[in-house]
């Protein structure tokens, strides 16, 4: 008997993954599978992305639902729209043969009215971003009184990015629901309080840790304010004179922008992005391939698949909301029993990615200092120097120079040679450095100590915001306009165009709400609310008095950034 059969799953199930390729079941599908077919168990898995969770709830989802009953009977929650199209994804291959079940993936950014329209239609199971979720329940656009099953997944990440409240929200508009099914990769108190909650004696299973964190890699982290990214990208590359290294960044367009300010100071680096064509991409990658290219920037999207040797940096510009793909970006490097280096630049706000990191990657992660200016000088000095006495001397004829080279240089010193030289290299080096600004946060040493003496997530709340680059905006605004956290959140992002990441803290009150703001993006976000109407009344936003550190937050989690030639061969 097939292992898939043997725990439960039907025909077409089993079908369906012996041709995805799976063999035998994951610890955790083995362990999950036959209490979920129950149906009516309530269920908690500590289980990290890879371990196969997705099948391991997908599965037994699909064999319990009736097609004959078009509407939603399952529904998914999880933290990013990465994942929520990765799970739609997943199910629609493991429903292959399993005929008639519809599914709908419902996240922002992505047309509403579209997704409303699929869901009128009927379907089985809906797999959605808490935001839009509720965006849609708030519209009446999705009846969630047959749902049977609630799957929560990636519980703890959902509850750091602040979903809380719409965690709450979601589980009690699913009233007739049988059971609750809530996979985590970390049981903190906060996933706990969910189970106390919500759900009934669930039968939990933990599966143990992958081994994927690679001995040969030194993960760093230097948190910088998000106007300095680029500058300290600049810095960390020529703070590592011989680096040959792959940049991540999440977008097409950083992709491209970096590379084309990069390419104008003299760095050797192109950006490999879907854009190109199938021709232009073998050129790029020959040219890295070859080291005529030091540096090779790109999305995740693109980099994938890209093997090549002897890599020594991976630069993270911007640390993923999807911390698997950390591991396949830092993967790059460290290959072959070599050591290779995995710097990430991040923003105070995502220092609980770094922490959620070194649980998956069972890795330390070293908070480093952007170099100052004059490190980065000191080490291309060296560098250079270096370069300079190694240089070989076999193949020219210089020894018919040198009586020439005597006399010329009689009256100038050892060390003026030297200086000479070094100038004529380093000149504009030097200028460009000469004023060069501390980028790292001047709380940051700070931060660091209580990082460490609280294992990192208590004290956000303690982190005044103020001095990290923030400002609180006052909009009148509140629950009393029907607003949730995340529609809230949705709306002045939608009305200022802002990506959320410039986002703080949302404290949603009745009639008014705060909104932390990264301090460059508050004049937009005030431009673009202050003044507008909303339900027939005038929006008031404006900077909020006096300082952010309430009382109230302390300790509590948040709720929601030429001559420069490179010398490196
Ligand atoms: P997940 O943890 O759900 O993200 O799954 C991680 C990866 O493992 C996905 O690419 C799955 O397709 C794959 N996978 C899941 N279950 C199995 C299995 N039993 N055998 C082989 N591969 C699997």
């Amino acid at each position: 008997m097939n292992a898939f059969e043997a725990l439960g799953l039907n025909e077409q199930l089993v079908r369906a993954v012996t041709e995805l390729g799976f063999e035998t079941p994951t610890s955790i599908q083995e362990k999950a599978i036959p209490v979920l077919l129950s149906g009516t168990t309530d269920f908690m898995g500590l289980a990290q992305t890879g371990t196969g969770k997705t099948a391991a709830f997908g599965l037994p989802l699909l064999q319990l639902i009736d097609p004959s009953q078009r509407h939603p009977q399952a529904l998914i929650v999880c933290p990013t729209r990465e994942l929520c199209l990765q799970i739609t994804n997943d199910i629609e291959a493991f429903k292959k043969h399993s005929r008639n079940i519809y599914t709908e993936a419902v996240y922002g950014g992505a047309s509403i009215m579209m997704q409303m329209r699929n869901l009128k239609k009927g379907v089985h199971i809906v797999v959605a971003t808490p935001g839009r979720l509720i965006d849609l329940i708030e519209r009446k656009a999705i009846d969630l009184q047959k749902v049977k099953y609630v799957v929560l997944d990636e519980a703890d990440e959902m509850l750091n990015m602040g979903f809380r409240d719409d965690i709450d929200f979601v589980l009690k508009n699913t009233i007739n629901r049988e059971s609750i099914w809530l996979f985590s990769a970390t049981m903190p108190p906060e996933v706990r309080a969910i189970s106390k909650n919500y759900m009934e004696s669930p039968k939990e299973v933990t599966v143990g840790k992958r081994n994927s964190g690679n001995v040969n890699i030194d993960h760093q982290y230097f948190v910088v304010s998000a106007q300095y990214r680029y500058e300290a990208l600049k810095r960390l590359i020529d703070f590592n004179p011989g680096m040959y290294g792959i940049i991540f960044t999440r977008t097409k367009a950083d992709a491209q922008e970096i590379s084309e300010r990069l390419a104008k100071s003299g760095y050797e680096i192109e950006a490999l992005h879907g854009d190109l064509s199938q021709q232009q991409r073998d050129k790029v990658m020959g040219r890295f391939r070859t080291k005529n290219l030091q540096l090779l920037i790109a999305t995740d999207v693109a980099a994938r698949g890209i093997d090549v040797d002897g890599i020594t940096h991976v630069i993270n510009y911007e640390l993923p909301d999807d911390m698997e793909v950390y591991t396949h970006r830092s993967g790059r490097t460290g290959r072959a029993g070599k050591t290779g280096v995995c710097l990430s630049i991040c923003h105070s706000r995502e220092i609980y990615k770094i922490r959620s990191l070194e649980k998956i990657t069972n890795a330390k992660f070293h908070k480093l200092d952007v170099p100052s200016g004059k490190e980065v000088c000191r080490k291309q000095f060296f560098h250079f120097m270096d370069k300079l006495m190694q240089a070989d001397l076999s193949h020219g004829d210089y020894e018919t120079y040198l009586p020439d080279l005597i006399e010329k240089f009689e009256t100038v010193s050892k060390e003026e040679v030297l200086q000479r030289v070094a100038a004529l290299e380093f000149n504009h080096f030097l200028k460009y450095y000469e004023n060069a600004e501390d980028l790292n946060r001047p709380e940051s040493r700070d931060r660091r100590s209580t990082m460490q003496e609280t294992g990192g997530r208590r004290d956000r709340g303690q982190f005044n915001r103020r001095d990290s680059g923030y400002t609180r905006l006052f909009i009148n605004l509140g629950t009393k306009d029907g607003f949730y956290k995340a529609s809230f959140l949705q709306f002045i992002l939608d009305e200022s165009d802002l990506k959320k990441e410039v986002l703080g803290k949302i404290d949603l009150r009745e009639m008014n709400t705060w909104v932390e703001i990264d301090m460059d993006s508050a004049g937009r976000m005030i431009k673009s609310l202050d003044g507008k109407r909303y339900n027939n009344r005038i929006i008031r936003m404006n900077e909020a008095d006096g300082g952010f550190k309430r009382p109230s937050d302390e300790g509590r989690p948040r709720q929601y950034g030429s001559r420069e030639k490179r010398n490196f061969r």
